[in-house]
């Protein structure tokens, strides 16, 4: 069974691609228009791939579109994390990846954002049953904080010295 991985970072990555690794044959991919500034957007792109040709696994760029990542939340500036912009944010980013799993013929597709312990992983997971509607493809939806796992992938991540991030990624989200 192949698997499309949603990932946003090296340090959420790592952990759960050695979870999917037992069970499916994952391809990553990197959809994550809301980081800002570039900078950093490369700095966490090139941790994962990196992570990702060392381990043999495919990984696959979107295009950095922010552009579009600000006009899809545009009048939610204010809201707060797990608010509605959060909601609007994992929307598109597994809209995409349940899109590119149907074209390139993955059976299922799935994220690492329900690790983070700061975010609603009951907004994720309604997120990514949307784009499974809306694509045709099966959204595995697995709280990997479950079993230690949020501690496990601190663990890996000291382990292979990723650069670990201080927020999540918008620019609204450095405030
Ligand atoms: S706080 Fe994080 S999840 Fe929420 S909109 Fe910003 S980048 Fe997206």
């Amino acid at each position: 069974m192949k698997i499309l991985l949603h990932s946003c970072c090296a340090p959420c990555g790592a952990y759960v691609i050695e979870q999917l690794q037992k069970d499916y044959d994952v391809a990553v991919y990197f959809c994550n228009p809301n980081i800002h500034p570039e900078e950093e957007y490369e700095r966490r792109k090139m941790e994962i791939k990196n992570y990702c040709e060392n381990q043999d696994i495919e990984f696959i760029e979107e295009k950095y579109n922010q552009a579009e990542w600000f006009e899809t939340v545009k009048g939610l500036e204010k809201e707060p994390e797990r608010g509605k912009r959060c909601s609007v944010c994992f929307k598109m980013r597994l809209g995409k990846t349940a899109e590119l799993a149907k074209e390139k013929g993955f059976d299922c597709f799935t994220t690492t954002l329900a690790i983070s312990p700061h975010k609603d992983t009951n907004q994720i997971f309604a997120a990514g049953k949307e784009a499974e509607e809306k694509a045709g493809v099966k959204f595995l939806a697995r709280d990997w904080k479950l079993d230690n796992g949020f501690k496990c992938s601190c663990d890996i991540s000291k382990e292979q010295g990723f650069y670990r991030q201080k927020y999540c990624g918008c620019v609204y989200s450095k405030r």
